[in-house]
């Protein structure tokens, strides 16, 4: 069976409650005919404005983290169970900025993947190299690193459950953009790590992510293992990020 397009939106911290109606209302309309997985991604405040707004639609929303447990004294966490009572259905987990900025582990992502599943949510794992790692020739190996370790408790016949979202820190946010052919070859390695970890891999959703625009998303995403993208600034704007929709 083709694996169905996901097109995700990851907002980072931008749009206030306001905001994000008026994205949902403008980016309906747009994606009307979609046959993809349209996926947005707001900050925690916004995530109910946009969960209303697109029930009996095909849109389906996910947070950007979570803690691992499902409740405790994690002063300004919010649980997997939290998201779930709100009608989430995904969240993003080991983006590249909360890795750098937050302190973000392997070890913790490797208890947050499971408890993510456990409570019926979508994992969206990120992995990418830096432009060192990529200037060094390490891509593979930084891939495969992150791979396994943020798997290590998730067994291999679930891992159909989870979405990967290659993202080369070098292009996040910084207008450059992998070639076709080195996203292409990302992501099918990525899904050769997946089979050797019992992955149905051939099931797996994997999108690639930096800089994707309208202008390069066709030929981003009609590369074979590519099978979405995850995306950030020209996800702000409804038209823009209706356009990769359209491209999917
Ligand atoms: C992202 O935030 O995951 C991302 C890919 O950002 P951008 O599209 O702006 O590079």
């Amino acid at each position: 069976m083709p694996r169905t397009p996901y097109i995700a939106a990851n907002w980072k911290m931008h749009k206030t409650v306001a905001e994000a109606g008026e994205f949902v209302d403008a980016l309906l309309p747009r994606i009307a005919a979609t046959q993809s997985d349209v996926v947005i991604c707001p900050p925690f405040t916004a995530l109910t404005a946009v969960v209303e707004r697109r029930y009996g639609t095909a849109v389906k929303v996910a947070a950007q983290n979570m803690h691992e447990a499902a409740s405790g004294a994690f002063t300004g966490e919010v649980s997997a169970p939290m998201l779930v009572e709100l009608d989430v259905e995904a969240v993003v987990l080991g983006h590249s900025e909360r890795r750098q900025h937050f302190g973000e582990t392997d070890e913790a992502l490797a208890r947050k993947v499971p408890a993510a599943l456990a409570a019926g949510l979508e994992p969206i794992l990120c992995v990418g190299e830096s432009a060192e790692a990529r200037d060094a020739e390490q891509t593979e190996a930084v891939l495969e690193r992150q791979l396994v370790a943020d798997l290590a408790a998730v067994e291999g016949g679930e891992l159909g459950g989870v979405v990967i979202a290659y993202e080369p820190i070098w292009a996040i946010g910084t207008g450059r953009t992998a070639t076709p052919e080195q996203a292409q070859e990302a992501c099918a390695f990525i899904r050769d790590v997946l089979r050797e970890r019992g992955a149905p891999a051939e099931e797996v959703r994997i999108l690639y992510g930096g800089s994707v625009k309208p202008a390069n998303a066709a030929e981003l995403l009609g590369q074979p293992d590519i099978d979405g993208a995850l995306v950030g600034g020209a996800s702000l704007d409804p038209a823009e990020f209706a356009e990769i929709v359209a491209a999917a």
